[in-house]
């Protein structure tokens, strides 16, 4: 435990520099810090309603936006947000740099969602999400070694699940 939980609040910190993720951990305002997740407690836990790691997108993250509106300053500034560049030495193109989420069905997906190891895993497990792997409080993914508290967070998701199971 890396902190007291306090409230079913985990504080989501980190830098976003050299870290392998999406919008997963993105805050509202595009940043990775300060991002207060909050376990529902009045409605179960839907492994499918959530993305594959546990994260649910927020609806103002400025990389969905800019791909929702096709709007290339907004979508430069996610670029460099997500540091795409320094990540998948991919140059910027607005027509090849977008996102929309890591479940969109009817959306191609995004480079960074393409990319992202933890995706890939549970697909390939042939599960809806990390909350429902056995190996998750085991799991040696970057996302969650650089994530501390969002995996404590995952963890509590699943605890929850389980119980409600
Ligand atoms: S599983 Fe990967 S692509 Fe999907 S939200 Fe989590 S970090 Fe992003
Ligand atoms: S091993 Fe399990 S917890 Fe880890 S990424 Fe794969 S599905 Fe998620």
């Amino acid at each position: 435990m890396t902190k007291k939980l306090k409230r079913r609040e985990f504080l989501v910190k980190g830098s976003c520099a050299g870290i392998a993720c999406c919008a997963a951990l993105m805050g509202p305002k595009g940043l990775c810090f300060g991002n207060t997740l909050q376990l529902p407690d009045d409605e179960p836990i839907d492994p499918k309603a959530l993305n594959y790691c546990g994260y649910q997108c927020p609806s103002d993250c400025k990389f969905l936006q800019a791909s929702l509106k096709n709007d290339t300053e907004l979508k430069k500034e996610a670029y460099q947000l997500w540091k795409i560049k320094e990540k998948y030495n991919i140059d910027f193109d607005p027509e090849t740099i977008f996102c929309f989420g890591c479940k969109n069905e009817e959306k191609p997906l995004g480079v960074v969602v393409k990319h992202c190891p933890v995706r890939q895993c549970v697909i390939s497990k042939g599960l809806d999400c990390c909350i429902e792997c056995n190996e998750l409080s085991e799991c040696k993914k970057e996302l969650w070694s650089q994530f501390p508290d969002f995996k404590q967070y995952v963890m509590e998701m699943q605890k929850k699940y389980r119980r409600e199971g």
